[in-house]
């Protein structure tokens, strides 16, 4: 198991929607097996920035979080300078083909997963509709209203 509960998120909108939510924690596993986990966080300080986006962090096999690449409101994800994986890593590639799946409905073999924790508040999930889509109701209701005041694609 990837996490102590595993949820998969399935099809385009939850994966979108719980990415977007800020706070969650996602693997994403192909058929092998093989997986990376990735955390896509709003910044700590959204006054700084123009936009709404996020960080994407992958954690690295020493255990710790790096930081990854960035989603623009745009839904364009990219490597920056700070990007701690190359262009051509798994890491990066992993987390631009989960934005990959966030904008498309794709035919893949490659599944995407949360622990059971609400991406938008951290609590963990008890209902059925809640661990469809990896947020509580009145959490993603909130959500919807944020991307809609940031005007987020
Ligand atoms: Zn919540």
């Amino acid at each position: 198991m990837l996490f102590d509960s595993t949820h998969e998120l399935v099809g385009r909108k939850n994966i979108e929607l719980f990415v977007k939510g800020g706070r969650g924690l996602t693997a994403l596993r192909a058929p092998s097996g093989k997986f990376h986990l990735y955390q896509f966080r709003k910044p700590k300080d959204p006054e700084n920035f123009n936009h709404w986006c996020l960080f994407a962090f992958c954690r690295d096999i020493d255990g710790r979080w790096k930081y990854t690449g960035m989603l623009k409101d745009t839904m364009e994800f990219s490597h920056t300078p700070g990007s701690k994986f190359s262009e051509d890593s798994e890491q990066f590639k992993g987390a631009a083909y989960i934005v990959k799946m966030m904008k498309n409905d794709m035919d893949t073999p490659m599944k995407v997963y949360h622990g059971g924790r609400c991406s938008v508040c951290g609590k963990p999930l008890k209902n059925k509709y809640s661990l469809e889509r990896g947020m509580g109701y009145r959490c993603k209701k909130h959500l919807l209203e944020e991307l809609t005041r940031y005007n987020v694609k």
